[in-house]
C-alpha cells in the first residue's frame, strides 16, 4: 500500500468515488476513469475489459493493470452504478451496456446507436420538436410527483442506427456488390 502525501491535489475521479462512499482503488481508478474519459460511449462488460487492457498496455505503466479479473469487474461496474456513477442501459440484445452517467440524462432527448453505441442529443436533429418532448417528458413528471410518486427521472432515448453508421453500411455493401 502507497502513502499519498497530503500535499498532493486531489484527483477528481478519487474524489468522486470518496463521494460515493467507494474505496478508491486502482481498479476503480481505471474503470471510473476510462467511462469518464469516453462519455459518449457505452460498453458492454467485455469491451469494457478488453478497452481496459489494451490501454493498459499502451501506456506501457501497466504492469498488474491486466491483471482486473472479470469477476472484479463486474462487481466494480455493479457498485459503480448502484451509486449512480454509471448509466446503465439495456440495448436490443438484451445485453447491458454501461456509461459514465451523463449529466444531461434527464429528459432530453437522445439518440443510442445500435452499431457505433454513440449516444448523441438530439436537440440539434429534432429542433423545435426537441422542446415539445421535453415539455411533455416534464409535465409527465409533475403529475406524478403530485400523485405522490418520489424518486422520479426519466430517460427519453431513440434507439438506431446512425446516419454515420447507416451510410458507412451502404457504401460498404456497394462495394461487396460492385466486386
Ligand atoms: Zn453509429
Amino acid at each position: 500500500m502507497s502513502v499519498v502525501p497530503s500535499s498532493s491535489p486531489v484527483d477528481p475521479i478519487d474524489a468522486l468515488l470518496s463521494a460515493h462512499g467507494l474505496r478508491r482503488t486502482g481498479a476503480a481508478r481505471r474503470v471510473l476513469g476510462w467511462l469518464l474519459a469516453h462519455p459518449d460511449t457505452s460498453y458492454t462488460h467485455a469491451q469494457l475489459q478488453s478497452s481496459l487492457q489494451s490501454d493498459s498496455t499502451q501506456d506501457g505503466q501497466g504492469a498488474g493493470a491486466a491483471t482486473l479479473d472479470r469477476v472484479t469487474l463486474y462487481r466494480l461496474i455493479d457498485r459503480l452504478t448502484q451509486v449512480g456513477l454509471l448509466l446503465c442501459r439495456v440495448d436490443v440484445h438484451r445485453v447491458r451496456r454501461y456509461q459514465a452517467m451523463p449529466a444531461s440524462v434527464h429528459a432530453l432527448p437522445h439518440f443510442e446507436c445500435q452499431s457505433c453505441h454513440r449516444d448523441q442529443p438530439l436537440q440539434g436533429a429534432l429542433q423545435g420538436n426537441a422542446q415539445d418532448l421535453e415539455v411533455a417528458a416534464q409535465n409527465a413528471l409533475q403529475t406524478l410527483k403530485a400523485l405522490g410518486y418520489q424518486g422520479l427521472s426519466l430517460d427519453l432515448a431513440v434507439r438506431g442506427v446512425c446516419a454515420d453508421c447507416a451510410t458507412a453500411a451502404t457504401a460498404s455493401t456497394n462495394r461487396h456488390e460492385a466486386t
